[in-house]
């Protein structure tokens, strides 16, 4: 049975336009007025000005987005079978990217970007870990995880709706197993072939940043790293490390603020076989001051991989996160020696490629080192990014030489 809407939300004059481009968020500020008293997550038509029907979509009056669109076309019903049309959509997508055997880990919904926005499924072998994020979503959580269920059998779902964006919507934090069983203890997932641990109840994102897949490959070639002093910062659960390894870097460097993250990245290396590796090091420490204590004490690396984690939370912060990322870079430049490797990111949205290669501009100048773009970088094809919805590219980054 199809949904009703429960209201109609419509807009000031001149602010349908986002709409028309399919942009699927409505901010509360381009509301006129919403009729019907809509609940968080109900169903809304949205109209303009004239009233002129424009998308179908679920509101909730606590956000600042207060819609979010689900269809521009006005014969679309929402029921089960919508819903699982799209999950379905998104699953065919990733069929195509050829993944599986090699890589059994991989985002199999990424919310807007898939026509869901708010939820987000991700694969991990034979479990599925989803993240609502918006009331829309989690007024229909259980609907979701029957259909995911039904469709991808898995062993269990686990919930990992732990996120601060929650809260913008009225919504606390909710983390557990759903459906079927937990993960065992020493669960593993592999990726291009390589074993890592994920702790999918309590690790980072969903446990594991799938959306570096891609440029952990092209970073850990042969090419890159063979016989190379390798440092990784930010390292995580070692995952660029451990591709690293694999091509025979001859020592590496792994630096995160977390002990137990390096624990888990000396673990990778050992489920990956690498348990001879006496010149590695890990270093527990904040990536910037160890950056600096490395420049005072002239050590120097051939290939600096730099994923610090999202430093631009609003556009109050662009600037800060800016001198976060120059800072951070214009070390590591120093650090390299001539003609070394430098593989730099930055994972947040509001922070634009280009505004992030004038950041790296202003680094290498100050540095004094002549940097050549040898590859732009971005998020793996699992996360794929809706050209109507820009804020869907995040993760930006570029392989870098620097001389
Ligand atoms: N490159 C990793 C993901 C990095 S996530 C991968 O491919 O899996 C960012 C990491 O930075 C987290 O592990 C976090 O613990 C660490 N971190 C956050 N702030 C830090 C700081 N100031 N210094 C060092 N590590 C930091």
């Amino acid at each position: 049975m199809s949904e009703q809407t429960a209201g109609v939300v419509r807009l000031k004059r001149g602010r349908e336009k986002p709409v028309l481009n399919r942009h699927p968020w409505i901010f509360s500020g381009a509301i006129q007025q919403t009729s019907g008293n809509p609940e968080p997550g109900a169903l809304v038509d949205v109209v303009d000005a004239q009233d002129r029907w424009l998308a179908l979509a679920y509101y909730n009056s606590r956000s600042q987005i207060t819609a979010r669109i689900l269809t521009w076309d006005q014969q679309t019903s929402i029921d089960d079978d919508f819903w699982l049309g799209r999950l379905l959509q998104a699953a065919a997508a990733r069929d195509m990217l050829g993944l599986e055997p090699q890589t059994t880990a991989f985002r199999l919904v990424n919310a807007e970007a898939d026509g869901l926005p708010g939820l987000i499924v991700d694969k991990y072998a034979d479990y599925l870990v989803i993240q609502c994020t918006t009331a829309g979503i989690e007024r229909r959580k259980s609907l979701f995880l029957d259909l995911l269920q039904a469709e991808v059998q898995p062993t269990g779902i686990i919930e990992r709706s732990d996120v601060a964006v929650r809260e913008k919507e009225g919504l606390t934090d909710a983390v557990g197993v759903r459906r079927g069983k937990g993960p065992a203890e020493n669960f593993t997932i592999q990726e291009h072939g390589r074993r890592f641990l994920v702790d999918l109840l309590a690790g980072h994102k969903t446990g594991f940043y799938l959306d570096q897949r891609e440029n952990r490959r092209l970073v850990g070639q042969r090419l890159f790293v063979a016989g190379k002093q390798v440092l990784n910062l930010f390292s995580y659960t070692g995952a660029f490390a451990v591709y690293a390894a694999a091509a025979g870097a001859r020592a590496i460097t792994s630096v995160d603020s977390s002990a137990a993250f390096l624990v888990d990245a000396q673990r990778n290396m050992v489920e990956n076989g690498f348990t001879d590796r006496p010149d590695d090091e890990y270093i527990n420490g904040d990536a910037f001051e160890v950056l600096r204590r490395f420049r005072d004490t002239s050590r120097s690396f051939d290939v600096i991989i730099v994923d610090p984690p999202k430093f631009a939370h609003s556009t109050r912060d662009v600037e800060r996160a800016c001198r976060g990322y120059k800072d951070l870079n214009w070390l590591a430049m120093r650090l390299l020696r001539p003609g070394g490797v430098l593989a730099t990111f930055s994972c947040s949205g509001l922070v634009s490629a280009d505004l992030f290669q004038k950041v790296l501009f202003g680094a290498a100048v100050d540095a004094g080192r002549d940097v050549q773009i040898l590859y732009p970088l971005s998020q793996s094809a699992d996360h794929p990014v809706l050209l109507t919805f820009p804020e869907s590219a995040y993760l930006k980054g570029f392989l870098c030489r620097v001389w």
